[in-house]
């Protein structure tokens, strides 16, 4: 217990310090390939902090501290800014890269200005709509707050893609879910762990794909970790994939060269 309250304060300091520098978080990417075709279809961005020299903290562990000190607001500018130089970048090289899902927090959709903002950033780097997914949990929509939804609703308006993250683990509002417009359904990882082995799971994941697509939604499934799950997903018509069976999260770098390499591209066809 001592050692779990000693490591929360540590990080909450060194928190304090990383939202003011330039270097300690960084971006990687996840490839989301299109099912159908095997192409890549976009990545998710996702944030790693190094700590110290080596030393890495997962965001499972960091982000929750972050929400509860306000800190994710910071952070969540620092992806902002750094997401769309990036993706700005790869417009102006001609790269083409699909779309981007990033992941927004409750704490930061509650903020008047965030839609706002989001927009004027993409305006000023002139990254289009359509190359951008927001990934929010189905927690976020249970908050029930207005200006959450209206957040959503901004951004929605202005053809950004909304997608539910870990989508049957919360308690969803189908309300909600035909509120915001969402455009996408992430089925979560735990029920894709255990697709070929788990009646259950494997119901659910194919109940989230057949909901999903009745409302008219693209289906997304995460950690898709092997050719049996591939395989049985593939077969019950989800729409896109992510998941070590293709790649994990990689460095701006290397997503760009499996972008442009053809034989890096026709690894993840054939598979
Ligand atoms: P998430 O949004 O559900 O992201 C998916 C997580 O699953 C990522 O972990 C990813 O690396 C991991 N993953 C991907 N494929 C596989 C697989 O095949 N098998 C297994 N076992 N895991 C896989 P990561 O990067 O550690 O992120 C964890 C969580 O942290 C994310 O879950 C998300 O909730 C949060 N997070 C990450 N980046 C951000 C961010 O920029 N902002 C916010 N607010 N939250 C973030
Ligand atoms: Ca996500
Ligand atoms: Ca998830």
């Amino acid at each position: 217990m001592d050692a779990l309250i000693r490591r929360r304060v540590y990080l909450q300091q060194q928190l304090e310090t990383a939202v003011h520098s330039e270097t300690a978080f960084s971006l990687r990417y996840q490839p989301q390939v299109d099912a159908a075709t095997g192409h890549t279809h976009g990545a998710e961005a996702l944030i790693r902090w190094e700590i110290a020299d080596g030393e890495w903290v997962s965001p499972v562990e960091f982000i929750p501290l972050a929400e509860e000190s306000g800190q994710i607001l910071a952070i969540g500018n620092w992806l902002m800014k750094n997401l769309f130089e990036q993706m700005a970048e790869w417009n102006l090289r001609g790269i083409a890269f699909g779309r981007i899902s990033m992941n927004i927090s409750a704490i930061q959709l509650a903020r008047d200005s965030l839609a706002e903002r989001m927009l004027s950033m993409m305006e000023n780097l002139a990254i289009p709509a359509e190359q951008v997914c927001v990934e929010i949990t189905e927690t976020t929509l249970m908050t029930d707050s207005e200006r959450v939804i209206d957040n959503l609703q901004q951004l929605k308006k202005a053809g950004i893609n909304i997608s539910i993250d870990d989508f049957g683990t919360g308690y969803s509002s189908m309300s909600y879910l035909k509120a915001i417009d969402a455009s996408q359904l992430k089925i979560d990882r735990s029920f894709i762990e255990n697709i070929t082995s788990d009646l259950s799971a494997a119901a659910i994941a194919t109940s989230i794909i057949d909901l999903g697509h009745r409302m008219g939604l693209k289906v997304v499934a995460e950690g898709v970790e092997t050719a049996e799950q591939l395989e049985y997903l593939s077969q019950n018509k989800c729409d896109y994939m992510q998941g070590f069976y293709y790649s994990k999260a990689l460095p701006a770098q290397q997503l760009y060269e499996l972008l442009t390499d053809s034989s890096s591209r026709a690894v993840v066809e054939q598979r």
